[in-house]
């Protein structure tokens, strides 16, 4: 049962449990993928190209997994189940990982994958399940719920970035395997406290299906067989054009479908859905460069010495963009509501629309770095400032996006659709890494600043400009996204 909404502004204990089960999660997950590149290229030998297309393959089947994830949960095991057999299999593949094996890579990476895909759209919609559509604090959950994230992802990029590459990688990766469990631990002793997340029809869900084993075993037993198959396609990752575009159009249909089968308001409630989750999918593409290739011209192209120590590259390339969310989120709770009080807050389109606009702005701040270097590396407090204009436009698309997913789709399948939302970061990061592999180094000047800084200068400029461009369409398009959206703001 929904809570009531209450008269004053405090939010129900359960939002933080789930920010704390949220938080550890993603310390491992943001924790292991500041990692992830650097120690192909540089540990496991992989040439850029490769190790860009492995990057992006693992990225987009993580964010390709929630789609699976979250329609299981709806139909079949509900929330509380689906995360916590996505947190079992996350902490599985961290410690994979940490076993410093050639095998164990490709198969922690699968586990990861797989339980993410139960884990993330699952737990982003149980922090919907405690309020009311029209609940005002309901907006503010999912910002106090994004704060959760990034503390972890700062944590995470801070201490593996900085343990893989100072110490072992494999020290790294088993770092994110402790705080994996510890995250898992906290949602296990709260959950049982969740107005919301049971199965739909638990008797269905223990019943035999066929020799004895249930329709749970069944939907475990699937995603395990999965894993092989994930393994696969790490060694043959150039299937993956194919599968992210086919599945691309498969959810395209679905919603579609889906709309059609509604009445008309509900119809383009989804549709105004649509249009944003398809922008959304263009700005994790440029966004995503943050732990691409960002990673390696942090480590090539920027100068990290501060006061005479020079700062660990990944470590700090990570860790900057979610302590500017932190940041940042305090301003923004501050901004939106007193914007709102003078009737000038934005609606959820338009803040779409100038999330680009600032995107465009970081990377402009990166190519200006470029420009004005004489030694190749660009200073670390012109890549602060990029990143500043960064995170102010995920603060204008990401948690508005959480919120508006939860209030634009209908309600018995809002998973599926947190599973879209988050499909739309796998093409994202799929393109995002495409995108990376433009800026490959050859192996002859990966350590001549002043050779490799043109290899990355071109592409910045360019995402900046194409950044400005889909704004500005973004805004155009405004006044159709907000007619299709009806009540919803
Ligand atoms: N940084 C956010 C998170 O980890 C958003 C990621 C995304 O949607 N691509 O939850």
């Amino acid at each position: 049962k929904i809570p009531e909404t209450p008269a004053s502004n405090k939010h129900p204990k359960q939002l933080y449990m789930l920010f704390f089960a949220e938080m550890w999660e993603r310390f491992s997950f943001y924790g292991m993928k500041a990692l992830l590149l650097a120690y192909m290229v540089t540990e496991l030998k992989f040439d850029e190209p490769k190790g860009y297309a492995i990057l992006g393959s693992y990225a987009a089947l993580v964010y390709t997994m929630p789609m699976f994830g979250g329609a299981m949960s709806d139909k079949f095991l509900g929330g509380r189940k689906a995360v916590m057999f996505g947190g079992i299999l996350m902490v599985i593949g961290h410690l994979v990982l940490a076993i410093p094996e050639d095998w164990s890579f490709f198969y922690g990476m699968a586990f990861i994958i797989c339980g993410n895909g139960f884990f993330k759209p699952n737990i982003s919609s149980l922090v919907g399940t405690l309020y009311a559509d029209n609940d005002p604090r309901k907006d503010s959950a999912f910002s106090i719920f994004y704060m959760g994230i990034n503390i972890g992802a700062a944590l995470g990029g801070l201490l593996c970035g900085y343990v893989g590459q100072q110490i072992n990688w494999h020290y790294g990766f088993g770092l994110a395997a402790i705080f994996m469990i510890v995250g898992l631990v906290v949602f296990w002793m709260g959950k049982k406290t969740l107005p919301g997340g049971l199965p739909p029809d638990p008797a269905a869900l223990k019943r035999s299906l066929f020799a004895g084993l249930s329709q749970e075993v069944i939907i475990y037993g699937a995603t395990l067989l999965l894993i092989p198959v994930i393994v696969g396609l790490f060694h043959r990752y150039e299937l993956m054009d194919f599968i992210m575009f086919g599945l691309g159009a498969v959810s395209l249909g679905y919603i579609l479908y889906t709309a059609f089968q509604l009445e008309k308001v509900a119809r383009f409630k989804l549709f105004a859905a649509l249009v944003m989750i398809v922008f959304s999918t263009l700005f994790w593409a440029f966004y995503e460069q943050n732990a691409g290739s960002l990673n390696l011209f942090a480590m090539r192209n920027v100068d990290m010495h501060v006061f005479g120590t020079k700062l660990p590259a990944l470590a700090v390339n990570n860790f900057l963009p979610p302590a500017w969310v932190i940041v940042l989120s305090f301003f923004f709770a501050w901004l939106w509501p007193a914007l709102n009080r003078k009737n000038l807050e934005p609606g959820t389109p338009l803040k779409f629309g100038i999330s680009f606009l600032f995107l465009g702005a970081g990377f402009y701040v990166f190519y200006w770095g470029c420009q004005t270097t004489e030694t190749g590396l660009i200073s670390l407090l012109t890549f602060v400032l990029g990143y500043f204009f960064i995170i102010c436009g995920e603060m204008c698309i990401s948690p508005i996006g959480l919120s508006m997913i939860t209030k634009l789709s209908p309600a018995k399948i809002v998973a599926m659709m947190m599973g879209i939302w988050f499909f739309a970061s796998a093409i994202g990061e799929f393109l995002a890494a495409k995108i990376g592999a433009r800026m490959s180094v050859p192996e002859n000047v990966v350590n001549n600043p002043i050779q490799s800084l043109p290899y990355y200068a071109d592409i910045l400029s360019q995402i900046g400009l194409y950044s400005f461009g889909i704004g500005v369409l973004l805004i155009l398009c405004v006044p159709l996204i907000k007619r299709w959206m009806g009540d919803v703001r």
